[in-house]
């Protein structure tokens, strides 16, 4: 699986009810577009309120430094159960 791919895959499961277009954290619009860092890290930038946030911004993921990759592969573990 790619970064890409893991990215795809893990907006898809935030955010399930738009079916992974991002909503932003702070305001709930869903008038967000894709502000890729430099050093390749995906950040979304809302047009509401012009904050940025990432993928696991306000997810129990938020506070882990792990590569999306494994978020998934818990994730997976998890839903199986
Ligand atoms: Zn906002």
């Amino acid at each position: 699986m790619t970064d890409g791919q893991a990215e795809t895959m893990f907006a898809g499961i935030r955010w399930v009810e738009t079916s992974g277009k991002a909503i932003c954290p702070h305001c709930a619009c869903p008038s967000c577009y894709e502000a890729r860092r430099p050093d390749g890290a995906l950040r979304f930038r809302c047009k509401g309120c012009r904050k940025d946030f990432s993928l696991t911004s306000d997810t129990l993921f938020a506070f882990h430094k792990m590569p999306l990759r494994r978020y998934l592969a818990a994730i997976a573990i998890l839903a199986t159960k």
